[in-house]
């Protein structure tokens, strides 16, 4: 008995399954959220962290050009009050990972963060990546 082969060559509307493929198996943009210091924004416009994420330099340079920066907002003061209320209204929109800006870590001009432990915690609980830095 000859068994009948079966196409597996679909097509749909002239065109191949393939090519039919919803456009959410299109590569997904990597979405960024930069938490910043509150006490630092007061003298920072954060040219800095957009400069860096514009040209792909320091912190984000393992990004592609698809990435995009979806949200930068401050702790809210210390002790990084609003960092859970933030990041609750974040996680609608899929954020893939959270930078801590490079003022929140450094030591010196400004005085260091007492309650960086504290926002890493909230952010790791929220199940977001954190990356530790953005232009420095
Ligand atoms: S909690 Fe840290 S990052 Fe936020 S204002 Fe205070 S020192 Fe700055």
């Amino acid at each position: 008995m000859v068994e009948e082969k079966v196409s597996e060559d679909k097509t749909v509307g002239g065109k191949t399954v393939e090519d039919k493929k919803p456009a959410a198996e299109a590569v997904k943009p990597t979405k960024i959220a930069v938490i910043r210091c509150e006490i630092v924004s007061e003298a920072c416009p954060g040219v800095g962290c957009f400069k860096a994420f514009n040209e792909r330099g320091a912190h984000f340079e393992n990004y592609d050009e698809n990435a995009e920066m979806i949200a930068f907002f401050t702790c809210g003061g210390c002790s990084g009050r609003r960092v859970f209320r933030l990041l609750k209204a974040l996680k609608k929109h899929e954020p893939d990972v959270v930078h801590l800006s490079s003022c929140m870590l450094m030591e010196g001009f400004y005085p260091k963060c007492p309650n960086l432990d504290t926002i890493r915690k909230t952010i790791q609980n929220a199940g977001i990546e954190i990356v530790e830095g953005t232009h420095h």
